[in-house]
This record gives C-alpha cells, sequence and structure tokens, in this order.
C-alpha cells in the first residue's frame, strides 16, 4: 500500500480525552498485543502516548481486512480509524470499535516475549525501548534533564559546555579512559569541573548536563562506565550553600516529575506518594563524624573514623531516613585533591569542605560536591600525594594565580536521581543504552 499522512490522526491520550465518545478517530501507531476469535479481533494499539483496546469484527472491516488484521504480528505498525466508546473492562476504561485498520508495515515475529531475562531484554534494548517500561522511564528522564535547566536557569545561572576530550584526570586517574588521539593519548571527561572553574571567573554561576566516563571496574547496580551528570559551579559560594542548591535542585526536579510524570511512575509501580512524603519534610544536613555516630548506636556498626563510606554504610545509615540527606566533612584523606580543609569543624582529625547527598531506599550517593581549594601550595601537595605530575596542572594553577576567589561545586548523577524517583533495581534502565564493564552493545 502507498503510505498517505493525513494531518487528522489522533494520538491515544487525545482519542481518550472528554467529548471523544461516540465520535470516530483516527489513529496510528503499533500493534502492542492481538488475540481474535472467529467473528472478532481483539488489538491493542501502542503509540507514545499510551495504549487503547481495539476491537473489529468481521462485518465491519469485511472478510478481506479482517483475515489480514487477524494474521498481524506484534509491532507491525498500522493506522486505524473506530468509534470511541468508555469501557470499564478494558485497560485504559476505553475501547476503539474499529470500522478500518491498515497495515503500514507488517512485522516478522518479534523477539522478545514474555518473562525473558534482563540480559536478554538488554541485549534487544533497541527494541526494548518500545515497551512500557521504557517509555515510562524515558518520560521521566525528559522530564528531569529538562527540569535542570529550567531550575538553573530560573536563578540565573547559564549553561557552559566543558570539553569532552581532556588531557587530565579530576577524579584520580584509576577510572580514566584512555583514547588514541592521532599520535598521542588523551582521556574522556570524568567531571567538567576544571573547566567549570575557569568559566567561572567570567560567568560567575554556570551549570551542564553532559556525558561523563569513568571506567568502573566493580560491577554495582548503581556504576555505568558513561552516564550523565548534572553539574554547577559557583563563584563567590561556601560548600554549605551549594548543598542546599543541591537539595532545591533535587527537590524542584522531583515537583515537576510528580507534576507531568504521575502516570508514568505509577506504571513503574514507583509509588508517588514516597516522593510526596520525601518532599513535606525538611532534609537532614550531618556531618560525617555524626554519621558515624548514627550507625554506631542505632545501626551496631563500627567505622573507623577516616574511612570513606561504603555502599553497605550508606545503606544501613539511610535505614533511618525516608528523606535525602545531605552528609558534610568527610576525612581530607579520602577526598580529591581540590577539596579544601573544614577548620571549623569537630571532628577527631582533618575534614574538607566537601558534601555528599544520599538518596533513600538504598539509592546511594546521588550527589558530591565541595568547595575548592583556593591554595596553592596544598593543591600542590595534594597533586602529589595523588601521584600526579603537578607541571600538567600548571594551567589549573592560573586560576589560583589570577584573581581567585572562594568557590563550590557539585555533580548530580541523572541516571542515580532518575533509578530513585523511578525505583529502578538497576541504574542501567535509567538510561537507553547502557554501557558499563561488561555491555557496549547495541
Ligand atoms: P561513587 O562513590 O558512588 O562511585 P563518586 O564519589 O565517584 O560516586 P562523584 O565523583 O562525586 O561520585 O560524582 C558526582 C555524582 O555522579 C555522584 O554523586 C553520582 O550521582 C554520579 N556518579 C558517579 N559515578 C557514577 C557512575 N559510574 N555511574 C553513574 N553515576 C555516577
Ligand atoms: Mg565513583
Amino acid at each position: 500500500m502507498v503510505f498517505k499522512m493525513p494531518q487528522s490522526y489522533l494520538s491515544i491520550e487525545q482519542a481518550k480525552e472528554a467529548g471523544r465518545e461516540g465520535t470516530v478517530v483516527d489513529l496510528r501507531g503499533w500493534v502492542y498485543r492481538t488475540r481474535g476469535s472467529n467473528k472478532l479481533v481483539f488489538l491493542v494499539l501502542r503509540d507514545s502516548t499510551g495504549i487503547i483496546q481495539c476491537v473489529g469484527s468481521k462485518d465491519d472491516l469485511g472478510e478481506e481486512v479482517f483475515k489480514r488484521s487477524k494474521e498481524l504480528f506484534i509491532e507491525s505498525s498500522v493506522t486505524l480509524s473506530g468509534t470511541v466508546h468508555k469501557d470499564e473492562r478494558a485497560p485504559g476504561g476505553f475501547e476503539l470499535h474499529l470500522n478500518r485498520i491498515e497495515a503500514v508495515k507488517a512485522a516478522e515475529p518479534f523477539p522478545i516475549t514474555k518473562d525473558q531475562s534482563e540480559e536478554f531484554l538488554r541485549e534487544k534494548r533497541h527494541l526494548w525501548l518500545r515497551s512500557r517500561k521504557m517509555n515510562a522511564i524515558l518520560k521521566v528522564r525528559s522530564t528531569v534533564t529538562g527540569a535542570i535547566h529550567e531550575f538553573f536557569r530560573g536563578r540565573g545561572y547559564y549553561e557552559f559546555t566543558p570539553p569532552i576530550f581532556t588531557p587530565n584526570a579530576c577524579e584520580g586517574g584509576s577510572t580514566l579512559f584512555e583514547v588514541k588521539y592521532y599520535d598521542d593519548v588523551i582521556y574522556l571527561t570524568q567531571s567538567w569541573q576544571l573547566y567549570a572553574e575557569a568559566a567561572i571567573f567570567s560567568l560567575e554561576r554556570i551549570y551542564d548536563v553532559s556525558p561523563t566516563f569513568r571506567a568502573e571496574k566493580s560491577k554495582t547496580s548503581r556504576h555505568l562506565s558513561e552516564f550523565w551528570m548534572a553539574e554547577m559551579e559557583a563563584a563567590w559560594m561556601g560548600y554549605r550553600e551549594a548543598a542546599k542548591v543541591a537539595m532545591d535542585e533535587v527537590r524542584f526536579i522531583t515537583e515537576r516529575v510528580l507534576e507531568r510524570n504521575r502516570a508514568d511512575l505509577e506504571l513503574l509501580e514507583a509509588d508517588p506518594s514516597r516522593l510526596e512524603r520525601a518532599l513535606s519534610k525538611e532534609w537532614p544536613m550531618i556531618t560525617y563524624t555524626e554519621a558515624l555516630g548514627l550507625l554506631r548506636d542505632r545501626g551496631g556498626l563500627e567505622v573507623e573514623w577516616g574511612k570513606d563510606l561504603r555502599t553497605i554504610e550508606e545503606e544501613k545509615l539511610m535505614e533511618h531516613f525516608d528523606t535525602p540527606v545531605v552528609i558534610i566533612q568527610y576525612p581530607k584523606e579520602v577526598m580529591a585533591f581540590y577539596k579544601p580543609v573544614e577548620p571549623d569543624a569537630e571532628a577527631p582529625g582533618p575534614v574538607a569542605r566537601c558534601f555528599d547527598m544520599l538518596a533513600p531506599e538504598g539509592y546511594g550517593e546521588i550527589v558530591g560536591g565541595s568547595e575548592r581549594d583556593t591554595d596553592m601550595d596544598s593543591i600542590k601537595k595534594a597533586l602529589e600525594k595523588q601521584g600526579e605530575k603537578v607541571e600538567n596542572y600548571d594551567w589549573y594553577l592560573d586560576l589560583r594565580r589570577y584573581g581567585s576567589v572562594p568557590h563550590s561545586g557539585y555533580g548530580l548523577g541523572v541516571e542515580r536521581l532518575i533509578s530513585w524517583l523511578c525505583k529502578l533495581d538497576n541504574i542501567k534502565d535509567a538510561i537507553p543504552f547502557p554501557r558499563t564493564m561488561t555491555r557496549t552493545f547495541p
């Protein structure tokens, strides 16, 4: 057949709007499910907005079309028309009584059938994107990234785009991806931070949402090799204020998702009321030292002061909270070179002016941030201690030579946040085509 593109097609969502009942509508999409009897064909149609059950009788469709429509495999693309009926028994509460159905392209038997393993679905991710689950997650993802832009622009921040190829490490050499670069070697970015620190001397307050690469050798359900980080950097700002911005940002994004994606959250069985509950409360800010105290007194878990919190400790700690929690002042020793010492802290050892935000329900760290050291000598010392060549960072040290100011910034893991909002089992489902140590396909 020749495919014509009339203007009058409605989306499935529009077909279900009030006032359409009893009218004839034209729809287009893909066959989501079919079954039939001698006299009737039942077909569920899918488009980007949802699904609707359609029923056609041999009498209404005619012998020939009836026969062909019964033979359509799922995921065939079709156009059809029919009358909208309210029907409590139909999924979504509506049913379309068909008077026409045409295949745009009949599909081959679809490889994804019921009850397949998560690994198989990832192998077929190019097709699995069409599932109701992925459709809902991708819609939430679109709201999340849109809300990040909205949040920062609303506060007068500029969007600033960093390079992706970088000559320096930011988060330590062990997770750097090397790339052949002409006759040389270069790295994929681990964070925009060093470049953001250069840019604040021009723009003062900046943000971005961009791809980030880390060769994570441990296989966890919250690490990807390629992920998206939403970062901000602001001149004249301390780490506590930055932590406050991070809380406001996560709240703002959560509100937007509740406004726009309630149906998606429900489809994902990610009860929206848990997010509403989190929004209705204050989010605690505690120190690392206090966190160790909580772990000891309420969790019976003794952590030696000075050790970074591992996943099990974070999980144990978050059992006491149903909102995100900000933890400030981690031990200076375990922090990246650019985090300065907080002299006004009550702690057994030197701590940094830094913070992490942990999500409840076992989702762990979603934000990491800090003030940035402005003292040349202490940066040099910390770099040397991390085994970096100080001369490679000379351009970065220029930022301390020419009009340095106090400044802070943080990175929000977009997929980590989506995982919490959507209550996902694995971070791999928070991104369309996941990249991990063991997966680069499709
Ligand atoms: P983790 O300890 O969980 O590996 P990190 O301390 O290395 O995190 P940061 O360097 O602070 O993380 O990065 C900022 C944010 O980016 C983190 O809070 C997290 O939300 C996200 N993030 C970091 N690494 C990954 C990763 N491999 N995959 C997905 N998100 C990540
Ligand atoms: Mg990490």
